[in-house]
């Protein structure tokens, strides 16, 4: 018996390594958190222009992938043994902030292992039948790579399971007397999954995965080489340490850092020659409001309502939002990793409190309690 074409919305299928649009946002906006690592605090979602940009930017394989030094060293072992044994990898999940390489990685993985990439999201598989769409589309060796995987509905997460673990799934169809239960086989596969909480993945989804990879800030010295390569992709002329330059503001995120050289480079071919000069550099991203850590308006709103609204804190996440006006997740995963990662926030169980390395920064006094 062959099982019924599934019915409802058709899950995203990308079959090059373009990303996934942020169709099903979880931001009023209308944009992803992904979107806002980008720093594009606004309605507007990052233009096509942008995403050509950075998928043209993207490294293709392991050797022009630049950092992130131990998963690569792991992953072209996992890649190696693979090949060796004629296997398709084991399933893998990248977790780590917006911006940092996943995607990329997940792209890389798949190029390396001479495997076609089909790409969806969390949000996009709203049920079983969605997955069902892709995965009987699937061939031996296929990478599925599911992005915001933690944003999968039960249901969904569920009729995951078996074809993770057995290569089979049981697809229902019909409902009420009729329901019949179809074990469906299917080609071994590797599932990549991305997320940017690893901790809202549930504990049967996560030991599913054979391989799990966090990824962390890029250095100051890793960002430059980034920004340099991508500098000569777009031929730019660059005077020396302009690559620096932008990368020690660019929150160790090579997103940030492809985003603001394009700021730059279209600053310096309005009001200079073209040539990236430190002074083109500083006023382009004095424009951006990009301070010289690399903190930008909402880093310092976020800031400074902690500081004087809060006294310095403990404050909790929901009221520090609505003070701002802006999304739960939003903080969570586009403002607040930075600044803990330098030191200028701190978590304690009763609310985030703001450090004195920040209120220096800010010209604040920290307020005595
Ligand atoms: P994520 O999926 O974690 O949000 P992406 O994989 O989309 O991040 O990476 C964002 C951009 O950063 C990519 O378009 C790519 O140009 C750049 N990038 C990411 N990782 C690297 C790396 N290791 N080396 C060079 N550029 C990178």
């Amino acid at each position: 018996m062959v099982a019924q074409a599934p019915h409802g919305p058709k899950p995203i299928l990308h079959t090059t390594n373009y990303r996934t649009p942020p169709c099903c946002s979880f931001l009023q906006n209308g944009y992803t958190a992904d979107m806002a690592i980008g720093r594009v605090i606004s309605a507007q979602a990052l233009s096509e222009a942008e995403e050509t940009f950075n998928v043209s930017l993207r490294p293709k394989s392991l050797d022009e992938c630049i950092g992130q030094q131990n998963v690569r060293e792991k992953l072209s072992i996992a890649i190696a043994a693979a090949k060796k044994r004629g296997e398709p990898l084991e399933h893998m999940l990248f977790y780590g902030p917006p911006g940092l390489g996943k995607t990329t990685l997940t792209n890389v993985v798949a190029h390396e292992r001479g495997a076609r990439i089909r790409s969806s999201s969390g949000p996009a598989l709203v049920k079983a039948g969605d997955v069902m769409g892709l995965l009987t589309n699937i061939n031996v060796g296929d990478v599925l790579f599911i992005d915001e995987i933690h944003r999968l509905s039960t249901p969904v997460e569920e009729f995951i399971y078996p074809a993770m673990e057995d290569v089979r799934v049981d697809f229902t169809v019909d409902s009420g007397l009729h329901a019949k239960t179809i074990n469906f086989p299917l080609k071994r596969f590797t599932l990549i999954g991305a997320t940017t909480r690893a901790g809202l993945l549930s504990a049967p989804l996560r030991s599913r995965f054979g391989m799990l990879y966090h990824l962390d800030f890029y250095t100051t010295g890793e960002l430059t080489e980034i920004l340099s390569r991508s500098a000569q992709l777009l031929k730019l002329v660059c005077e020396e340490g302009t690559p620096e330059r932008i990368a020690a503001r660019s929150r160790g995120t090579p997103r940030v850092a492809n985003r603001l050289l394009k700021r730059v480079r279209d600053y310096a071919q309005v009001k200079g020659s073209g040539t990236l000069s430190i002074e083109i550099v500083d006023n382009a991203l004095k424009m951006e409001q990009i301070d010289a850590l690399g903190l930008d308006e909402l880093d310092r709103s976020f800031l400074r309502a902690l500081a004087t609204v809060y006294n310095g804190g403990p404050a909790g996440i929901e009221a520090l939002a609505a003070t701002l006006g802006e999304e739960r997740d939003t903080l969570e995963d586009v403002v607040e990793p930075y600044l803990l990662q330098i030191g200028f926030v701190r978590r304690t169980k009763r609310g985030r409190e703001i450090t004195r390395q920040a209120c220096e920064h800010l010209g604040l006094e920290q307020q005595k309690r």
